[in-house]
């Protein structure tokens, strides 16, 4: 296979390869530079001219729709297929003709204010038609009654994001949307680029896993069956005896059979030897990720040990709506790729699929321990471990996940107005969302499995609840399953009291029942609270604390340790908290480490040792 440097994505940019065969390609070279010296094969097979997909616009104003098709036909039409229409109905039969045809639908543009049928309702229709298209809907600048629409259609999965009208000049309010759309629907329904190949049982478990590692660290590949053409070509053209599957072929010209997570890294990334630092973060969530942008950028050593992929839990987020910035929303895993690049850039190193099993005090110097066995030395720590979602574990609800059930709530509830709601907890968290979304929502159902508010929410927020119109409580109940086509529609829940199931409307659902944060190998080190959430700043218990200034803000009760992100007491679950947090520890760090500097390395010692035995 061969491949020009512009079909390289840029979020590989920092993967290397090892034992290159080729000659003049260096070890550190990226994939980017890798262009036309690859000795993979293409072994997907001759590749056939494929019909045109098609974007389809709907407008009801001819002289809008004309200047629309003029403007994509020009910019797109080389690769789609523009096809207007002037009502939804008519773009109904455009549709079931198209589908005739056996062509793809790559996007769909419909105004919103169409007399017949509005651009939401026929987007909502044309969803379970054509699920793959991509739908945006076309709104007037400054339409502010619109925005609700467009926050709720969002939410509910009915369309995938907005333009406005006027949109000229096209080359900077029109094309660029239009092709982030597009590269958003090629990505999913195009082969991409491989670098790499896998060749494995579809269906085993462990195949999953390397399609999720390789996905998740944005590597570049192709998986294909074993006993597939393809896969039989690929492995008569290595001449190679595979002795285990899944089989990695790499782009040197190794093999790897049945690989860990961590050969796969070491052997397509370029997880880092240098094991000394000035800031070891343990992390690469967008917490890690940032305190590495920072520290990397204002000059420290810094080394990042993740012990999965790159991102964390935001990682796996499809659609981050509220992150700053971003008005249609971000994919996790764009986003944390993202700052993965940047951090990489000002020179962070990571070390990859290895997990960080205890801490421990070397001279001066902070001891990380690894699975593997070794040992990484830093100045300063920072934990940014994040926390594990409670999820629900029923398996009839994980179709909803992301579209009507969330792990999360969002700040802007407007969306929900008019909607069914459920919320289960019985957390201070759930009590404040469904407080929350009751100012919007039709009814909130909160459903609780203790048979007392009290036994795990505030007084205050027991009384609001009380006297909040519109909350229906349910107690010693449990949810056992739910119903719906496209999105959740119904809700089963248990009285585990008088053993009776009940069906409740419910077209959203907040899942707030706790997390778990990921600190064990931090016992009898850092100081933590009865579920495992670190203390730091105000929250560290000033009888532990040995020196005599104060912890900084994200200083736990060991000088020099950090915590920020989801795995801090107290801390706010959201990406946008995340990131400051980790900004602000670098402020931190650099406060320690000139104190420390100033004060000398046996003090240091002294600082780590006596919080360790405190702790
Ligand atoms: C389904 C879902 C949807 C969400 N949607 C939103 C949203 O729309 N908006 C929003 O603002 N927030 C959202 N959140 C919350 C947001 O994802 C988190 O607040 C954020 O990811 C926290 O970042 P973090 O870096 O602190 O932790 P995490 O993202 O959890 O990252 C921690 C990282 O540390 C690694 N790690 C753990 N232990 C070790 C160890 N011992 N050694 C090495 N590595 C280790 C983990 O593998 C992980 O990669 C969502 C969360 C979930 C679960």
């Amino acid at each position: 296979m061969r491949f020009s440097t512009g079909d390289a994505p840029s979020r590989s940019l920092q993967l290397g390869v090892k034992n290159p065969k080729v000659a003049g390609f260096k070890r550190t070279e990226s994939f980017m530079s890798t262009a036309g010296l690859t000795d993979l094969p293409d072994i997907r097979g001759s590749t056939q001219m494929v019909e045109r997909p098609v974007i389809m616009v709907i407008d009801d104003e001819p002289d809008a729709l004309a200047a629309m098709l003029d403007a994509l036909t020009r910019r797109f039409g080389g690769d789609y297929r523009v096809v207007p229409h002037l009502s939804g109905h008519a773009a109904l039969a455009g549709v079931a003709k198209i589908q005739e045809e056996k062509l793809e639908i790559a996007l769909i543009i419909a105004d919103q204010r169409m007399p017949e049928m509005t651009g939401r309702e026929f987007l909502a229709r044309v969803r379970s038609i054509v699920p793959t298209a991509k739908r945006a809907l076309m709104v007037d600048w400054g339409d502010h009654e619109v925005s609700s629409t467009v926050l709720q259609a969002c939410a509910l999965g009915e369309l995938d994001n907005y333009l406005y009208k006027p949109w000229t000049p096209a080359e900077v309010h029109l094309y660029p949307l239009i092709s982030e759309f597009l590269a958003e629907w090629t990505r999913v329904h195009r082969p991409g680029m491989e670098l790499i190949y896998v060749v494995g049982d579809e269906q085993a478990p462990r195949s999953n896993e390397i399609r999720e590692l390789l996905n998740r660290n944005g590597i570049p590949f192709g998986f294909y069956e074993v006993g597939s053409e393809p896969a039989n070509r690929l492995i008569k053209e290595r001449g190679a005896e595979i002795a285990a599957f899944p089989a990695i072929f790499l782009h040197d010209g190794a093999i790897l059979g049945d690989p860990t997570d961590a050969q796969i890294m070491d052997a397509v990334g370029e997880t880092s030897h240098e094991l000394s630092c000035d800031v070891a973060v343990v992390g690469a969530g967008p917490a890690g990720l940032t305190a590495a942008v920072y520290a990397g950028s204002e000059g420290l050593r810094t080394l990042v040990v993740e012990r999965h992929v790159v991102g964390g839990q935001a990682g796996a987020s499809s659609l981050i709506r509220n992150y700053l910035g971003f008005p249609r929303g971000i994919s996790g895993a764009e986003l944390t790729q993202r700052a993965y690049q940047q951090a990489w850039l000002f020179g962070a190193k990571f070390v990859f699929a290895r997990e960080v099993t205890g801490l421990r005090s070397r001279g001066a110097r902070k001891v990380l321990i690894l699975s593997d066995g070794r040992e990484i030395t830093a100045k300063a720590v920072v934990v940014a471990t994040g926390a594990k979602y409670r999820r629900l574990e029923i398996p009839s609800l994980d179709r909803f996940v992301g579209k009507s059930i969330f792990y999360t709530t969002f700040g802007e509830s407007r969306f929900v107005s008019d909607l069914h709601v459920a919320v289960v907890g019985g957390g201070n968290s759930a009590a404040q969302a469904a407080i929350h979304l009751a100012r919007f929502a039709r009814r909130v159902t909160l459903i609780v499995r203790s048979n007392a508010l009290g036994k795990g929410m505030s007084d205050y927020l027991v009384q609001q609840i009380g006297s909040a119109p519109g909350i229906d409580v349910r107690l010693d109940s449990e949810i056992v399953g739910g119903e719906g086509s496209d999105r959740l529609e119904r809700l089963i829940i248990q009285d585990k009291k008088r053993h009776t199931s009940e069906t409740i409307p419910a077209t959203l659902l907040f899942v707030l029942i706790g997390a778990i944060p990921h600190t064990d190998w931090l016992a009898g080190v850092a100081q933590r609270d009865s579920k495992g959430f670190i203390a730091t700043g105000h929250d560290v218990d000033a009888n532990a604390w040995l020196i005599q200034r104060k912890p900084m803000s994200f200083e736990t009760g060991v000088p020099g340790l950090f915590a920020i992100g989801d795995v801090r007491l107290g801390s706010t679950k959201r990406v946008a908290s995340a990131v400051g947090e980790g900004a602000g520890a670098v402020e931190n760090i650099h406060r320690y480490l000139n104190e420390t500097h100033q004060s000398g390395a046996n003090e240091e010692e002294r600082f780590f040792a006596a919080s360790v035995r405190a702790a």
